[in-house]
């Protein structure tokens, strides 16, 4: 699987995308605000629906949509492959000529969607949707949020990932093309997105709450996908290995320099067992954590050469529109 599967490519016709992990609770209420949106468009519209190993009654929420709305598709993925790789499997899935992303848990205002629409019309191929404020959500959250994005401003090669923005966004066909032909398995979606270039743009809009249920995120997973992000993008934590390695190479043969001056001059015994112990154990640490970062590169080159598919479908139930 290296490209996008949509052998029948449709003019205006226009793809929501919607990973779904045990949203059970949220479906309908999302099916019933979306809905409302898309028919006032002068467009066509599907939207894909991908089951992302939901162990609760998501999946009989989504057929029972689809009895009763033929524009609803199913990409019904085989087991629980997380939220990156739900959206990929469903943007791999759309046929439309412009695709948008957007949260189940209603998170994303579909309401938006007209005013993404507008700037596409207007000439962008990828329009995102940026947080103005971040309701419901502890300061910490925020904190952690707006530091990982600092970073990643700073040390990012070259491609500069927008602030404030998740993957709510609308995509043309040719950015979504460019985006299926990335095909890595440790993947950053905003990176990716970001990479894809093409005229860009923003539409700002204020972060709801979850409309109900739990996020599936946690500190741990936060952490993985930050790591994830740095990794996946930027050598940079290689670089600053060496930088460390050279800085103590220097330091260390000055304060050797000075040691050999100072016994030959003085003719000092030796002593000082505490700071050959500190310069020993620091420069363990700093070995250490070097081969950590050097580990992580070496993991992820280990995984992208395995070639695997990125995930398994176990059925498509198609859009009819
Ligand atoms: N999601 C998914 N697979 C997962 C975790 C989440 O498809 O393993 C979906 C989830 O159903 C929702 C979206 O990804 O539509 C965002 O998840 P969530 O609201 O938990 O994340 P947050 O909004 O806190 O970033
Ligand atoms: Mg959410």
């Amino acid at each position: 699987m290296t490209q996008s599967q949509n052998p029948m490519l449709d003019t205006n016709l226009i793809s929501i995308v919607i990973p779904a992990y045990n949203e059970q609770e949220v479906i309908d209420e999302f099916y019933r605000r979306i809905a409302k949106v898309l028919d006032g468009l002068s467009y066509r519209s599907e939207l894909v629906f991908v089951n992302d190993g939901s162990t609760d009654d998501t999946i009989k929420k989504l057929r029972a949509l689809k009895k009763q709305d033929g524009r609803v598709g199913i990409v019904e993925l085989s087991r629980n492959f997380g939220k990156e790789i739900a959206l990929t499997a469903g943007i791999d899935h759309a046929k439309g000529e412009a695709v948008i992303p957007i949260d189940a848990d209603l998170q994303d205002p579909p309401e938006l969607i007209p005013e993404l629409l507008a700037q596409w019309e207007a000439g962008n191929d990828v329009v995102y949707a940026t947080r103005l404020e971040r309701e419901g959500e502890t300061w910490i959250k925020k904190a952690t949020a707006s530091t990982f994005y600092k970073l990643m401003q700073n040390i990012g090669d070259k491609v500069s990932i927008p602030r404030n923005t998740g993957d709510f966004r609308l995509m043309s066909r040719r950015a979504v093309t460019a985006f299926c032909s990335m095909r890595e398995q440790h993947r950053f979606l905003k990176g990716l997105f970001a990479l894809v270039g093409f005229p860009q743009t923003a539409v700002y809009y204020n972060r709801d709450p979850r409309f109900a249920g739990l996020t599936k995120w946690n500190y741990p997973k936060l952490i993985n996908l930050s790591i994830e992000g740095i990794t996946s993008f930027t050598t940079a934590p290689l670089r600053l290995a060496t930088y460390a390695g050279f800085v103590i190479a220097i330091c260390a043969f000055t304060y050797a320099a000075f040691i050999i001056y100072k016994t030959l001059v003085f003719g000092d015994p030796v002593a000082g067992y505490p700071s050959l112990m500190t310069v020993v154990l620091f420069l363990g640490g700093v070995q250490l954590l070097s081969i950590g970062v050097i580990g992580e590169y070496l993991g992820r080159v280990f995984n992208e050469t395995k070639q695997r598919p990125l995930y398994f479908v176990q059925g498509f139930d198609e859009p009819v529109s």
